[in-house]
């Protein structure tokens, strides 16, 4: 089977109420264009319909594709599960909760004929964020620009098109912690962006995301892409041991000269807290980024794919299993079948013999 020109890729967990809208709204969009098309779902182990529902539109629409993952897995690995096994020479992944606007399919085309190999969907407005996010974003921005070799552009989510090439790269980023606006920025070559207003989630469902999985996710951003942090305390070492050398100088002088001794328990026991508060944070950084090492190195797979669904395969696909054996196979190789033969597939993303 020849590769479509665009795949959509959609990761959704528990989204059996916005799905029939979502493909409603988005098959008309897709069929105006006169490319062929192809939409990839990620069933990410949702707990309702959605999986029922999507095998469904599979049977019905063989442009419709489907990778049922064996659990939840968190919307960044089944992202990346459905990029594994979009074919098509433009991809765009889009969220199925009707936030991301279909319309701007098309724009994000017409760049890409212009020229450019990614073209982001940059989010205008974030009125309903409030005072305290917005900012917070934005400072959080600054430190990324400033502590990573990476542009990361602000406000640019998912959401956005992406060539062929720059996939073949991402699929070959073996990494666990997938900081996708990192990943996205990582290979380069010529970005374009669109502007547009994210809309408030369809059928009212909420978002899950709390301030401290924001907190998380920021920090994870920062661990995934800097190792600035981790060579900080250098510095800040180095500056304290000079303030506690010069504060030593001062109070033998003292004593030497003026006979007073150094004054109190208070300010010792400040110091030493203070200190150990330092210690601690440093030692919680660096436990960061072992614990990156730690399941890095365990080089499981990815993802288990449960079921798939429109790729011409049996019906159970077996799990994606590690094919090196004794060492780390960390992304799943999509299985080749009837119509789609192992040459056309990409490569096998790492083995590490
Ligand atoms: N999603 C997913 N796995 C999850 C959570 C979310 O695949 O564990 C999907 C969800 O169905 C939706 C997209 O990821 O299509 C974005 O999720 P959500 O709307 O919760 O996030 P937000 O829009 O707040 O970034
Ligand atoms: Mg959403």
């Amino acid at each position: 089977m020849v590769s479509p020109t665009l795949s959509i890729v959609a990761p959704a967990y528990n989204e059996e109420r916005n799905l029939p809208a979502f493909l409603a709204a988005i098959v008309p969009v897709l069929e105006g264009l006169g490319e062929t098309f192809e939409i990839v779902f990620v069933d990410d182990g949702s707990r309702d319909g959605t999986l029922g529902m999507l095998a469904a539109a599979a049977s019905q629409d063989p442009r419709i594709k489907v990778v049922g993952l064996a659990r939840n897995f968190g919307k960044d690995i089944a992202l990346s599960a459905g990029l594994a096994h979009a074919s098509g020479l433009a991809i765009i992944p889009i969220d199925c909760d009707l936030q991301h606007p279909v319309e701007l399919i098309p724009q994000f085309v017409a760049k890409w004929r212009e020229g450019f190999d990614m073209v982001l969907g940059v989010r205008s407005k974030r009125d309903e964020e409030g005072f305290v996010r917005r900012n917070l974003s934005k400072t959080y921005y600054k430190v990324m620009r400033f502590m990573t070799s990476v542009e990361i552009p602000p406000n640019a989510g998912d959401f956005r098109l992406i060539d062929r090439k720059i996939l073949d790269v991402i699929n070959q980023m073996p990494e666990r912690h997938r900081f996708m606006k990192g990943i996205f920025a990582w290979p380069g070559f010529k970005v374009a962006s669109l502007e547009f207003q994210a809309r408030q989630r369809a059928n009212d469902t909420q978002t899950s995301w709390s301030f401290f999985k924001l907190w998380r996710f920021a920090l994870d951003g920062l661990f995934s892409f800097s190792t600035a942090p981790l060579k900080l305390w250098t510095y800040i070492g180095a500056l304290s041991a000079g303030i506690a050398f010069i504060y030593m100088m001062i109070t033998i002088i003292q004593k030497l000269f003026w006979g007073i001794s150094a004054p109190g328990y208070a300010s010792l026991l400040i110091v030493v807290l203070f200190f150990n508060g330092l210690l601690l944070i440093s030692n919680g950084i660096q436990g960061e980024y072992i614990a990156r090492i730690f399941e890095e190195v365990k080089g499981r797979p990815l993802y288990v794919i449960g079921r798939t669904f429109g790729f011409g395969e049996a019906p159970a696909a077996r799990p994606s299993l590690p094919v090196a054996t004794g060492a780390a196979l960390v992304m799943e190789q999509p299985q080749a079948t009837a119509d789609k033969p192992r040459s056309e597939l990409p490569k096998p993303t790492r083995r590490v013999e």
